[in-house]
C-alpha cells in the first residue's frame, strides 16, 4: 500500500470514527433530550403521586373509611381506585395472601374499575376472577417479591397470569396478553404487622419505569401497609364493641345477637320474651331549642332510664340516634306492659337541667303471643310505639297482632315511609301535610278514610282528572271480586294495599308526559310502560313488609296472552291479584273523562273490557267481573 493509500485509509478512518462519534452524540443528544423529558415526566407524577396522597389520606377521608362498616375493604378500594384513575395506570390490584387447610393461596382483595377486569373475565369465563381461589406458586413474582421483601416489574404478564391460573390453556392466556394496553407489572409485598398480606399490584402500560417512580411506589405501599395495619385495629375494635358510645347502652349489633340467642331459648324453654321500643318525643324541637348537646344529653337522660330501670338479664340498646329497643327475656306482654308504664312514668319525672320534662312514646310486642319471627315482631313493636305517637305521645302501646286490620297499618306505614323518607321528590311540598293527616285520628284504629283521601290527593297529582272518592270504590270492587275467586286474607289484605300504591311510580313520570293531550307516541308510551317497575322496584323495594305485594304491583300491566308488559308473562303466571287490578283500573279509568277523550257510560266500559275477554283478562274473570257490574252489587 503506498503512502498516499495509506492516508485515505486513515482520513477514512478518521471520518468514520468522526462520523460515528457525531452519530453517538446525536444519539447521546436524543437520549439525553428523552432523559430529560422522563424527568419531567417522573417530577410530574412524583408531584401528583404526593397530591393524590395526600387527598386520600387527609384525616377527614380516613376516619369516612374507617367508620364503615367494613373498613380495611374500604380503604384498599380507595388506594387501588386512586392509584389507578387519579395517577395514570391502566389497573390497580390489592392480591391478599390466605391460609386454609389446603395450603396458602391467593385472593383478589380490591381491584380498581376500570373494564380491565371485565375483559379479563370475558376471556377466561366464570367465575370471573375476583371470586376464585388463585395458585401461590413458588416459582411466581408474588412469591419472589414476598420473599426478597423487593419490588420487581414484570413484563411478563403472561407468566404472571399462568402462576396464579394454572387452569387456564395456554391459548387462553394468549388471548389475555394480546391486544390489550398493559405493558408492564409492578409488584410489591405488602407486610403489615410482621404479617404476609400480600401485593399491591400496578398494571402500568410502560415497559420501564424509572427507579425514582419504582422509589416511590415503594413509599406509597409502605402508607398502604399503614392503613391496613389502621384499618385492621379500626376493625376489630368495633368488632369487639357492644356498646354505644353517648349512652354506655347495648349497641345495635349487640342487641340482634341477644335478640336471636333469645329466640332459641324461648323456643327451647317454651318461654316468651318481650321488646319495648322506646323513641324520644320531640327531639327535634329540644335540638333547635337548646342545641345538640341538650339533645344528647335528653337521649343520655332515657339511656339512664332504661339502664335503672332493667334487671340483670334485661338489655337495653340504643338501636338508632334517639331510638332504643329493651330486651325482657322470660317476661309476657303483661310483664313488659308493667315495665314500660314505669319506663314511660320516670322519663316524664325526670327533671333535666334546662330542657326540663321530656317524654317517650312506648311499644310493646310479645315473641309467641304476637308472632314468632322476628323481623314481624320487631316491625310491630316499632308500630305499636308509632301508635303511642299518633294518640299523643308519652304513651305505652301493646302491639295488635296481626288482625283484622292490619293492612291498614301497612298502608299506613307505607305511606309514611314513602313520604317522610321522601322516596319520590314531587311529594316534598305535600309529605308533611299528608304525613299529619295520616297521623291523625281519634280512634286507636288507623282511619280507612285517610288513606283513601292521601291515595286519591296522590293520583291527582299525575291524574287532574281524577274523581275524588273513586279509591274507596276500586278497594271495595276489587275485593268483592277477589272473594269470588276464594283468595285467603292474607292475598286480599296484599290486594287492598296494592291498589292504594300501583301507580305511583307515575310520580317518577315526567308531567309533560302524563298530561299530554294528544295520543303518545311510541317512545312516550314505552316509557310510560316503565311505571310498574319503577313503582315496585325503586319505590317500594326497601320497605321491609310489603315485599309480598310487590309482585301484584309489578305485573299489572301484564295481559293474559302474554302482550303486557313489563316481562310480558301470560295466563297463570300473571298473579291473579294484578289481573283484578288491571280490570278495575281499566273500567274506573273509562269511566272518567282524559284529556284525550270524554268519559263513557258504564255499559260502553263494559263492552270494551268484554272485548278484550281471553287478550287483557282471563274470560273467567271478565265474566264475574260483569256479574257483578251487572247485579249492582258493587
Ligand atoms: P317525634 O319522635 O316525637 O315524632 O318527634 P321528633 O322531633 O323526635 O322527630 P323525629 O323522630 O322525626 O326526629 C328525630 C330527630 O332526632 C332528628 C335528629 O336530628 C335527631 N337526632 C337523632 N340522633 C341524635 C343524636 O344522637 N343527638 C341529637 N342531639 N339529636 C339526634
Ligand atoms: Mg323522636
Amino acid at each position: 500500500m503506498g503512502l498516499f493509500d495509506k492516508f485515505k485509509e486513515i482520513t477514512r478512518k478518521v471520518s468514520e470514527v468522526e462520523n460515528s462519534i457525531y452519530n453517538e452524540k446525536l444519539d447521546y443528544l436524543e437520549i439525553y433530550e428523552r432523559n430529560l423529558e422522563l424527568e419531567k415526566e417522573i417530577a410530574e407524577r412524583t408531584e401528583e403521586l404526593n397530591d393524590a396522597n395526600k387527598r386520600m389520606f387527609t384525616l377527614q377521608h380516613i376516619w369516612d373509611m374507617m367508620n364503615s362498616s367494613t373498613p380495611l375493604e374500604n380503604v384498599m378500594e380507595a388506594i387501588v381506585n386512586s392509584t389507578q384513575g387519579e395517577l395514570g395506570y391502566m389497573h390497580c390490584t390489592i392480591i391478599r395472601k390466605y391460609e386454609d387447610e389446603n395450603g396458602e393461596f391467593l385472593r383478589v382483595f380490591a381491584q380498581s374499575n376500570d373494564g380491565l377486569i371485565d375483559r379479563l373475565n370475558t376471556i377466561i369465563g366464570a367465575p370471573g376472577i375476583q371470586t376464585r381461589r388463585l395458585n401461590y406458586s413458588t416459582e411466581s413474582v408474588f412469591y419472589d417479591t414476598m420473599k426478597q421483601r423487593t419490588i420487581k416489574q414484570t413484563k411478563a404478564i403472561d407468566l404472571l397470569l399462568a402462576s396464579v391460573l394454572p387452569e387456564l390453556t395456554r391459548d387462553t392466556i394468549h388471548k389475555v396478553v394480546t391486544n390489550q394496553p398493559v405493558k408492564s407489572v409492578i409488584v410489591i409485598p405488602l407486610i403489615a404487622q410482621k404479617k404476609e398480606f400480600g401485593w399491591f399490584c400496578v398494571f402500568s402500560a410502560r415497559e420501564e419505569l424509572a427507579n425514582t417512580e419504582m422509589d416511590f411506589l415503594g413509599l406509597f405501599a409502605k402508607q398502604i401497609e399503614m392503613a391496613i395495619t389502621i384499618a385492621d385495629l379500626f376493625q376489630a375494635v368495633r368488632e369487639q364493641a357492644v356498646t354505644d358510645g353517648l349512652t354506655g347502652l347495648y349497641n345495635r349489633r349487640y342487641f340482634e345477637e341477644a335478640l336471636e340467642k333469645e329466640v332459641q331459648r324461648a323456643r327451647r324453654q317454651k318461654q316468651p320474651f318481650s321488646i319495648i321500643g322506646i323513641d324520644l318525643d320531640f327531639l327535634k324541637k329540644i335540638n333547635d331549642t337548646y342545641g345538640h348537646n341538650y339533645g344528647d344529653l335528653a337521649i343520655k337522660t332515657i339511656a339512664n332510664v332504661l339502664k335503672a330501670n332493667a334487671r340483670s338479664v334485661d338489655v337495653p340498646a340504643r338501636i338508632g340516634g334517639e331510638e332504643f329497643n329493651v330486651l325482657l327475656p322470660g317476661i309476657s306482654s303483661q310483664g313488659a306492659m308493667i315495665a314500660a308504664e314505669r319506663i314511660r312514668k320516670t322519663i316524664e319525672n325526670t327533671e333535666i337541667d334546662t330542657i326540663g320534662h321530656i317524654t317517650g312514646s312506648l311499644g310493646v310486642a310479645t315473641y309467641f303471643e304476637h308472632s314468632e319471627n322476628i323481623d314481624e315482631l320487631l316491625e310491630l313493636t316499632d308500630q305499636a310505639m308509632y301508635t303511642s305517637k299518633r294518640n299523643g305521645r308519652n304513651k305505652v302501646t301493646l302491639a295488635k297482632p296481626i288482625s283484622e286490620t292490619y293492612w291498614q297499618e301497612v298502608a299506613v306505614n307505607t305511606f309514611l315511609d314513602i313520604l317522610s323518607k321522601n322516596r319520590i321528590p314531587k311529594l316534598k311540598d305535600l309529605s308533611e301535610e299528608l304525613c299529619t293527616k295520616l297521623k291523625t285520628t281519634n280512634q286507636d284504629e288507623v282511619s280507612k278514610e285517610a288513606l283513601y283521601s292521601v291515595a286519591d290527593t296522590l293520583t291527582k297529582i299525575y291524574n287532574p282528572m281524577h274523581t275524588a272518592g273513586i279509591t274507596k270504590d276500586k278497594v271495595r270492587c276489587a275485593v268483592t271480586l277477589a272473594k269470588r275467586f276464594d283468595l285467603s286474607k292474607e292475598e286480599i289484605d296484599n290486594l287492598r294495599v296494592a291498589i292504594l300504591l300501583y301507580d305511583i311510580g307515575n310520580l317518577m313520570l315526567p308531567e309533560e308526559l302524563l298530561q299530554k293531550a294528544t295520543p303518545l307516541t311510541p317512545e312516550e308510551r314505552e316509557h310510560i310502560k316503565n311505571h310498574p317497575i319503577i313503582a315496585a322496584r325503586e319505590i317500594l323495594k326497601p320497605i321491609s313488609y310489603i315485599q309480598d305485594v310487590l309482585p301484584i304491583i309489578e305485573h299489572h300491566h301484564e295481559n293474559w296472552d302474554g302482550t303486557g308488559y313489563p316481562n310480558k308473562i301470560e295466563k297463570e303466571e300473571i298473579p291473579l291479584t294484578s289481573q283484578i287490578i288491571l280490570i278495575i283500573d281499566e273500567y274506573f279509568a273509562l269511566i272518567e273523562p282524559r284529556p284525550y277523550r270524554s268519559k263513557m257510560s258504564t255499559k260502553d266500559a263494559i263492552e270494551i273490557i268484554k272485548s278484550d275477554a281471553g287478550k287483557k283478562w282471563n274470560k273467567n274473570l271478565v265474566d264475574e267481573f260483569i256479574s257483578l257490574m251487572e247485579h249492582d252489587i258493587v
